[in-house]
């Protein structure tokens, strides 16, 4: 049987990582669904809305062209048939993302999204909100976590030199993506009640797949 995993967590604790190296193992599809939030981040700051503007937010989110295309062996976001891979991971797309995450007309849309994609199995989503909100019917969930120390430094040794960021501008902005996903008032960011939780700080990625791998039974 082909299942619907889901991996939730705080930023930097190895969901990508692991995400993607779980999909491979299993032959499943993996979905990266911070990159939608971050897409339309993207698409707001183009149109130059104000992330307190519900009405801009809903005219842009009502029919969001934003998709995931496979190129060789990477997935590229596409938006109005424009590939924006490249654009998402700055640090100012990474909290632009943050801050309309919290909009309710936001995860309304990207809900159905990701639902949709949802419908073929052999799937993995990863995410905040993926085992409570999106599919509380996930075959298996898994919440990865790790000290907030450990997150930034791990973000901080992938981008080094890219966004000239230093350690500590980039544990800042951790934290206060850490806040804005606790404090939301929609699907803030907990375990599932049934979430395997796995600590990540003393773990590689491959071995939190081993483990994961031991509660898949397909
Ligand atoms: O996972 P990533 O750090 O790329 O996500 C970018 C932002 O998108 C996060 O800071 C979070 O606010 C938001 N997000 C979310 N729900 C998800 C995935 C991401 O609110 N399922």
């Amino acid at each position: 049987k082909r299942l619907l995993i889901t991996i939730d967590g705080p930023a930097g604790a190895g969901k990508t990582t692991v995400s993607k190296m779980l999909a491979e193992r299993l032959a499943y599809t993996y979905v990266d669904t911070g990159a939608l939030y971050r897409g339309i981040a993207v698409a707001v700051r183009d149109a130059g809305i104000s992330p307190d503007d519900d009405a801009g937010l809903e005219t842009l989110c009502r029919a969001p062209d934003i998709r995931f295309v496979r190129a060789e062996n990477s997935l590229r976001l596409l938006l109005n048939e424009t590939d924006i891979t490249g654009r998402i991971r700055t640090p100012e797309i990474t909290m632009l993302a943050s801050a309309i995450s919290a909009k309710p007309v936001v995860r309304e849309c990207l809900l159905h999204l990701q639902r949709d994609m949802g419908r073929q199995k052999g799937l993995v989503f990863e995410g905040r909100d993926m085992g409570t909100v999106v599919f509380p019917d996930a075959d298996i969930k898994f919440f990865l976590d790790a000290p907030l120390e450990i997150r930034a430094t791990r973000r901080y040794r992938e981008f080094q030199g890219e966004n000239r960021q230093t350690l500590a501008d980039v544990e800042r902005d951790m934290r206060v993506r850490d806040r804005n996903d606790s404090t939301r008032r929609i699907a803030p960011l907990k375990p599932a009640k049934e979430a395997v939780m796995i600590d990540s700080a003393t773990l590689s990625p491959r071995e939190v797949v081993m483990q994961m791998l031991k509660y898949i039974k397909e």
